[in-house]
């Protein structure tokens, strides 16, 4: 259910996987134990278990796209600055390699979807800087 956040994972080059809400609990608790994963959630029962499990586990106060970010920058220590060797592909998680300098371009490894700077970029960087914003504020 916090899908909306997946993208911003990855842009800043966190490696992420996206669990459907209708997935199976002890499956995901499962995968986080095996691959060293921490589970980000909403879901306060799921968020229970993993703690009675020992996986690490955060409980996001807020579906808010700058509030949770801010939250994790506190809980997490997660970095907001975009590295243009770490980021990975939005849609499938994969990394990106740069194709061009000028214009700036990267394909995913993976699905092979390219991306660059352009007219979205400042909505990024509108959005990370009002995340920064938060978190001096709180
Ligand atoms: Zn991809």
């Amino acid at each position: 259910m916090l899908g909306h956040l997946l993208s911003w994972f990855r842009i800043l080059g966190y490696d992420t996987l996206y669990w459907p809400s209708e997935g199976c609990d002890d499956a995901l608790l499962k995968e986080a134990i095996t691959s060293h994963r921490i589970i980000i959630t909403r879901d306060s029962l799921l968020f229970q278990k993993a703690s009675k499990q020992g996986v690490k586990c955060i409980y996001l106060p807020t579906y808010d796209t700058v509030n949770a970010l801010a939250y994790l920058v506190k809980t997490l220590g997660i970095k907001l600055e975009f590295d243009e060797n770490e980021t990975r592909c939005p849609e499938c998680n994969a990394k990106l390699t740069k194709i061009s300098i000028t214009p700036k371009r990267w394909r995913c490894t993976n699905c092979g979807k390219e991306y660059w700077i352009g007219g979205h970029w400042r909505n990024i960087r509108r959005i990370l800087n009002e995340v920064k914003q938060r978190v001096e504020q709180t």
